[in-house]
């Protein structure tokens, strides 16, 4: 390679169950574009090493959208922005049964309640959502899963474990240093502590970040190393789709194959992981979308973002049965 690391090594030390280093990860991540094939076609053994040729496919459901009193920079659901993103108060039973039948027909295994506030108390919000995780968890179509911000207590987390929750999504977002640049109304620890309240309350953990919001390379693989130190079960990477009235509105796309680096390199760093490209993934990776999975990735979203539109699920089915994939397959491992 152009900047002297061994590719070969690294990747066979993986495959064997080694680790790479700190400064390993940040010389992969610093490749020159020439090199981004062979990067990936060493990431691409180390996935199907690990986790095989089954893909996840997960959705997710907006049950409040908008209004958020936070002030993450790229978020278009914050109450600081003037963007053009529907509110709406807490959605009942019929909506969120029919829309998790929806993602079940569409192929996906596990369905999110996702909601724009700052995070959950005991009081009559809570009681809702636990309502609603064990209506999902009785229907039983998809895995009952939930985005619901910051846990501030064990209680809360074993409550909602009862309530049939079994993987809560709570991104990291970027790397501990630059993390006060995109939000100020809560701390990168707030995040950290509920990751561990909810893993100590035995839920699986989902959480990765989002790419693209002027971080470093470094910081990137920071974010990689935190999240393998927190020993999460799914890393969501999301690649900024900027959106006019944030912080972050008139930000340049990242490059598609900057995308497929990312995925690969956060391979190397996290062999075994569910490696989930979600949000962004259509317009940064435009047509080389397919190669995600060949840089790496396990899992990705179907359906709707929170605030952008996905691609029709059909397509992306037809992606899948295109590359050789299989998504129809049970729910992950408890
Ligand atoms: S990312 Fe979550 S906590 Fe931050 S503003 Fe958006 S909805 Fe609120």
């Amino acid at each position: 390679m152009q900047n002297g690391l061994n590719l070969a090594d690294l990747g066979q030390r993986v495959l064997e169950g080694g680790e790479i280093s700190f400064d390993e990860a940040v010389g992969l991540i610093g490749v020159p574009e020439p090199d981004v094939l062979e990067l990936m076609a060493w990431s691409n053994r180390i996935r199907v090493h690990f986790r095989g040729n089954k893909v996840h496919l997960c959705s997710i459901i907006n049950v409040k959208s908008g209004g958020c009193p936070e002030d993450c920079g790229f978020c278009a659901q914050s109450a600081r922005f003037n963007t053009d993103v529907p509110r709406h108060s807490f959605l009942g039973k019929d909506e969120v049964l029919g829309a998790a039948e929806d993602a079940a027909r569409n192929g996906a295994q596990a369905f999110g309640i996702v909601a724009a506030w700052k995070g959950l108390k005991e009081g009559p919000t809570l009681d809702e959502v636990c309502k609603r995780l064990e209506e999902l968890s009785q229907n039983g179509k998809v895995r009952a899963d939930a985005s619901l911000g910051i846990i501030p207590s064990l209680e809360i987390a074993q409550r909602l474990k009862q309530s049939g929750l079994r993987c809560y999504n709570h991104n990291l977002e970027t790397a501990e240093e630059f993390y006060p640049e995109i939000c100020s109304t809560h701390t990168y620890q707030d995040r950290v502590q509920t990751l561990r309240y909810l893993k100590q309350a035995g839920v699986r953990i989902c959480s990765g970040g989002l790419f693209n919001m002027g971080e470093t390379l470094r910081h990137r693989v920071q974010m990689a190393f935190a999240l393998r130190e927190l020993e999460v079960d799914v890393v969501p990477m999301n690649f900024l789709n900027p959106i006019q009235g944030t912080d972050m509105e008139g930000r340049q796309l990242m490059s598609p194959m900057e995308c497929l680096k990312t995925i690969a390199v956060y391979r190397f760093i996290l062999p075994r992981k569910e490696i989930m490209v979600a949000g962004g993934r259509e317009v940064n990776l435009r047509s080389l979308q397919p190669m995600m999975f060949l840089a790496g990735a396990s899992a990705t979203m179907v359906g709707n973002y929170l605030t952008t539109c996905g691609q029709d699920p059909e397509k992306d089915l037809q992606m899948l049965r295109d590359l050789g994939l299989d998504w129809e397959w049970q729910w992950l491992e408890d």
